[in-house]
């Protein structure tokens, strides 16, 4: 028994690089990755340094899923973009060295690169001991593209990707839609929304809100059980990092209350901002929208 029907966890919540403070951190320090799954079904969203304890974490599991069943361990992993922070957890990723592991490794092709080709890039000889092929497990790589989402037929451990022009958007009771959002550099980045029957966890990171709002975003999360969304800056740091591709935590407070989610959890910390920092944008952003918190590494929802 595992204890839930559908599990979404936080492995890591930081914007740019890691960090590791002298003073430690409560909020964690690891780039980029949360997992959403039920007991047989493994999606993670990004493979920022958070990847790194979670690889860890699925060994167990992956061996004795080996003993009982004669079969691959399927783990899809969707990428917002390929923004180093959200890809430099990958090689250090320990299912990826598995020969039982079946990694789907889905993301957005960026400015004219596939996306396997951006990401056999990153472990070329120049950078990497192991290339692509070394790694152990095996790998099917898609291109992202707006109109497809990732769907889970009951009980079966296989992603599937369907197109919204051609297949119902209701397939599957675990699927994933994707929007593109333009307005962060230089190719923009996709947002999920991780459906679980009922249930609504919008993934809206590495954006920079608009003005108003933005209307495409709000239809998107609308009435969403969870929002987690960019809120790297406070006020004064967004004027001075306006264009940058992120967000203030004002404006994710914006969005949670014009999509009138349930719950917003702000992300993408900036790495100068300590704790101390990072409680006081959280006392803040309680005032405009007030089930908010700072994301945090291990913070769970459970169905
Ligand atoms: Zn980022
Ligand atoms: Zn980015």
């Amino acid at each position: 028994m595992n204890g839930y029907n559908f599990l979404f966890e936080i492995y890591g919540v930081r914007g740019s690089y890691p960090i590791a403070p002298s003073e430690g951190t409560k909020i964690g320090g690891n780039t980029t990755c949360v997992m959403a799954r039920t007991p047989n079904q493994v999606v993670i969203l990004d493979a920022g340094s958070g990847i790194i304890p979670l690889g860890k974490k699925l060994v167990p599991e992956i061996l004795a899923h080996q003993k009982e069943h004669n079969e691959a361990f399927h783990i899809t992993i969707m990428f917002t973009h390929t923004h180093i922070d959200h890809l430099l957890g990958l090689p250090f990723f320990a299912p990826i060295y598995m020969p039982q592991v079946h990694l789907h490794l889905i993301g957005p092709p960026t400015v004219g690169v596939s996306f396997e080709e951006i990401l056999r890039t990153q472990v070329l000889p120049q950078y990497f001991p192991l290339t692509m092929d070394e790694f152990r497990s095996q790998k099917s790589f898609y291109n992202l593209s707006e109109n497809l989402f990732l769907y889970f037929n009951e009980d079966d451990t296989l992603p599937h990707i369907g197109d919204v022009r051609t297949d119902s958007i209701e397939t599957g009771n675990f699927r994933i839609h994707t929007m593109k959002y333009y307005f962060h550099p230089k190719d923009g980045s996709f947002l999920y929304r991780v459906e679980w029957n009922d249930k609504k966890i919008v993934f809206a990171t590495d954006i920079e809100g608009y003005q108003g709002g933005d209307h495409r975003l709000i239809q998107f999360a609308k009435n969403a059980d969870l929002l987690i969304h960019d809120a790297q800056y406070t006020e004064e740091q967004y004027h001075q990092f306006c264009g940058y591709g992120h967000s203030s935590f004002t404006m994710a407070c914006d969005a949670a209350n014009q999509a009138e989610v349930q719950k917003l959890l702000l992300f993408h910390h900036d790495p100068n901002n300590d704790d101390k920092a990072l409680f006081e944008i959280e006392k803040k952003a309680k005032k405009l929208f007030p089930n908010t918190e700072l994301a945090k590494e291990g913070w769970q929802l459970r169905w």
